[in-house]
């Protein structure tokens, strides 16, 4: 009977669950093997409030084989941290022990969440790396760094070639509704300022050698500022984005021309059919004048604008105007075009992922803008990784693709996703938001009174999560695309983080209910 009972024991995990509002702690105490309703006799749970810790006993024998083993009965002993919280010493401790794990519910003085708890964790240093990721903090560090070179967080191969200073927030909004705004329904009111505005504005958000535009996953440079080796040098730049517009104003001509509003909303919702016809509806209202009589009798200065718009604006900026070179680590449906492919980018010292680039029409495989997008939780803005001076230690693929879910969802729950390959456009997973607002620690247990570091509670968004393959078709909400290694990567990420609930209660409608990080 007794086996290896300090190898077994040490295999118990301890999963703690919280909802936020809610002043209870739950625990999920289990192993793979153990029935605890039939094993565990005597169950007792106590508090040893000054150690934080929890005292799990039980006598370990079978029901079924009581009289065999009866005088080889072994007490079993568990210790489980308790995670920072203020626990009513008061209340009782309540606990059962079912088929697959040991429940024990404690009952709290304040919710997790309550203003008071969290400013008294968030002065604690340990809490600092589950802080929200912010992008104006991003922007304000790095402003105040005063030269910044980028590292590979992997292998800390720097990947800048002079230090960058000048960084700018590139804000998450439709350009293309943005820009149909500034042009209102008729061109004499705002015409020609808008166009100016949007050529102002294309500029000021273009990728230029120095600069670093910060989004909220990824940070855009010029391939001019990273060191040679990483991308292939490139010394017909100018040819390359010439002949991009040429080819380009060759498609708006033939495109634009007897374009009506249907065609333009057919095109939109396809995720951009034509790249040129679209961005040749920006001077739609003064083509269209026969639906718009009375109005628009300048001819001269308004094909006279447009002209000058068509003039001013390369295919890069006409892709970033729809949104097609913006939000590569998660990107909308409204986001992809066929005419944009994006090439992911590797370190060149150890090959481990950075980001991607556009790569399209004509560009030859360099970037469609000269730009290359490095996600966050790849690079660091330290040689030493990890450390405190590095402004994107926070930032992990988990918690990148979270927020970006969450976001999306905008607090709907149940809010399904299906996450597709951003390169073949096939199914990847699909993911259902059950509760964004749940907090959760896990460990395995020691059985021994040995000193272990605070445990913390952490915000997690609980999920459904199933392969295309094995799931039955539901209600999509959202469709979004990521590249093929980091959609890879959650997979796993998700698949190990079910495992932190016993089996009985890690499956829901046929998926496998896990959580992420936020
Ligand atoms: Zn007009
Ligand atoms: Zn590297």
């Amino acid at each position: 009977m007794e086996q290896n009972p300090k190898k077994t024991q040490r295999s118990w995990r301890f999963t703690w669950e919280a909802q936020s509002h809610s002043p209870n702690l739950r625990l999920f105490l289990f192993d793979s093997t153990t029935n605890p309703k039939s094993h565990c006799k005597s169950l007792n749970v106590s508090i040893i409030l000054e150690k934080s810790q929890l005292l799990v006993t039980w006598i370990d024998g079978d029901e079924d084989d009581e009289e065999a083993t009866g005088k080889e009965e072994i007490v079993v002993s568990l210790r489980v941290p308790v995670p920072r919280v203020l626990l009513d010493a008061e209340s009782p401790v309540n606990f059962k022990a079912l088929d697959d794990y040991i429940e024990v519910r404690l009952v709290l003085l304040l919710p997790v969440d309550h203003p008071l708890v969290s400013d008294f964790s968030l002065a604690i240093d340990s809490k600092e790396n589950s802080a929200p990721l912010v992008m104006g903090y991003d922007l304000k560090t790095l402003s105040l760094m005063g030269g910044v070179h980028i590292y590979c967080r992997n292998c800390s191969f720097r990947l800048t070639k002079e230090e960058l200073f000048d960084f700018s927030e590139m804000p998450s909004i439709n350009w293309r509704e943005s820009a149909d705004n500034w042009f209102g329904t008729c061109c004499c009111s705002f015409g020609g300022i808008s166009e100016k505005m949007v050529v102002k504005y294309t500029n000021s958000y273009t990728c230029s050698s120095g600069l670093c535009l910060l989004s909220a996953t990824t940070v855009l440079l010029s391939k001019d500022d990273l060191v040679e080796c990483c991308i292939l040098s490139d010394g017909t730049g100018n040819q390359i984005e010439s002949s991009l517009v040429l080819s380009c104003d060759i498609g708006g001509g033939e495109l634009g021309s007897g374009s009506s509003e249907e065609t333009f909303d057919v095109s939109h919702e396809n995720g951009g059919e034509s790249v040129c016809g679209k961005v040749d509806d920006l001077k739609q209202p003064c083509l269209d004048k026969a639906s718009m009589p009375g109005c628009c009798v300048h001819e001269s200065h308004d094909s006279n604008g447009s002209f000058q718009l068509e003039q001013e604006l390369t295919l890069d900026k006409k892709l970033l105007l729809d949104g097609f070179l913006e939000d590569v680590f998660m990107a909308k449906a409204s986001n992809v075009s066929k005419n944009v492919d994006w090439i992911e980018f590797a370190c060149p010292e150890c090959s481990s992922p950075l980001g991607a680039y556009p790569s399209g029409v004509g560009s030859n495989g360099k970037p469609i803008d000269g730009g290359i997008r490095l996600f966050k939780c790849y690079i660091s803005t330290s040689s030493v990784s990890g450390g405190s001076s590095d402004v994107f230690r926070k930032y992990t693929l988990e918690r990148m693709f979270t927020n970006q879910l969450v976001e999306c969802a905008k607090e709907e729950l149940s809010f399904a996703v299906l996450v597709k390959d951003l390169t073949t456009k096939s199914p990847l997973f699909q993911i259902v938001i059950l509760n964004p607002n749940s907090w959760s620690s896990t460990g395995l247990c020691s059985n021994r009174d040995e000193p272990v570091s605070t445990l913390e509670l952490s915000p997690v968004v609980k999920v459904l999560i199933s392969d295309c393959s094995s799931s039955v078709v539901k209600k999509i909400d959202e469709e979004v695309y990521i590249l093929k290694g980091q959609g890879e990567e959650l997979i796993e990420l998700l698949t190990n983080a079910s495992k932190c609930l016993p089996s009985s209660c890690s499956y829901l409608q046929g998926s496998h209910v896990s959580s992420m990080h936020l």
